[in-house]
């Protein structure tokens, strides 16, 4: 059986982001900071200055490098680099003054504080204001109201919502605080997201975020990260297939992250595409030949260039094994 557990640990690390591209993100967020603070000490320092927590898979280590999308503008090619970071936005309430204004009070302020930040302007979404940067990255900004360490979200169609970012985190992180293969899986399964929806243009997937959670619940330990993935995403397939939703497990855990998705029978057949690759790849019996396959799942960020030398080093480990019985009788 064809064994390709060294090709996603080296796709793992491919995917990963270096040092230096964690170092620039967090500049760009806490510039990003210092503009909102400064707008508020300038122009509403009457009111509740917003404190910020980061949030998200920037926060839980599971952010992954997407694949370079090059575009044309004005005549010229560009490559943006889509990584996506969340910024909570808090207004804490003290004990003085704890007068909540209107939510879209709240995300005209933060649009107001942030346009001129980046040539494209703030787009004012229903859970956050995102500020989209030209190499491509972009930076969300939820909003929260927080109360006696009860933080609502400022959600322009449904209203204020209890929600706890942080909480979250904890429960992401603490998954995989003794056993980073379930972090490494939910890299490959982002990774396998990403490459589909550059390859086709039109798909939507579900979010990171939900992919997270269903990696976490589904999880399938292996001491090979190819089988892992393999019984990870068909574990996720299925339960997909009997209930198609996605509770969170933190505040609001009544909210089915999936409701929002029409286009389930999509998702389930680029699931059930999913499965029966890996498990073609799995069972087949040259590494070379299954390598190609994992390939046909992540495209060519998962490289096979250096199976020719771990056969090589089998090979001469088996011709070593043979000769042992020489060498200990000396
Ligand atoms: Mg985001």
């Amino acid at each position: 059986m064809a064994n390709n557990h060294s090709q996603f640990l080296q796709f793992e690390d491919k995917i990963t982001i270096n040092r230096s591209r964690v170092d620039s993100l967090r500049v760009s967020r806490n510039k990003l900071r210092e503009k909102i603070k400064t707008y508020f000490k300038d122009k509403k320092s009457s009111e509740t200055q917003p404190k910020f927590h980061g949030q998200g898979s920037f926060m839980s280590k599971t952010l992954i490098n997407p694949i370079p999308r090059v575009i044309e503008e004005n005549g010229e090619e560009k490559t943006l680099y889509k990584y996506d970071i969340d910024d909570g936005v808090y207004f804490i309430c003290n004990d003085d003054d704890c007068t909540r204004k209107s939510i879209n009070t709240y995300h005209s302020w933060i649009v107001d504080a942030t346009d001129g930040h980046t040539n494209t302007k703030p787009i004012d979404k229903n859970t956050c204001v995102r500020i989209i940067f030209s190499d491509g990255h972009n930076i969300d900004l939820p909003i929260y109201f927080t109360e006696d360490e009860n933080h609502e979200l400022a959600h322009k169609s449904k209203g204020w919502l209890e929600s706890d970012p942080k909480e979250f985190t904890k429960w992401v992180t603490d998954s995989f605080k003794t056993n980073y293969q379930i972090r490494r899986l939910i890299k490959y399964v982002k990774a396998w997201k990403d490459f589909r929806e550059y390859s086709n243009q039109s798909l939507i997937l579900p979010s990171g975020l939900i992919f997270t959670i269903l990696v976490i619940r589904n999880y399938v330990s292996n001491d090979r990260d190819d089988i892992a993935f393999f019984e990870t995403v068909k574990a996720i397939r299925n339960s997909l297939g009997i209930s198609f939703t996605c509770y969170r497990p933190t505040k609001p855990t009544n909210e089915d992250l999936l409701a929002e998705y029409n286009n389930s029978e999509k998702i389930l057949s680029e699931l059930d595409s999913l499965v029966s690759k890996a498990e073609t790849a799995i069972n087949e019996d040259d590494s070379q030949e299954s390598c190609k396959k994992w390939q046909s799942v992540f495209g060519d960020r998962f490289s096979c260039s250096n199976l020719s030398n771990q056969q090589n080093l089998e090979s001469l480990k088996a011709t070593a094994a043979v000769s042992k019985p020489w060498s200990a009788t000396r």
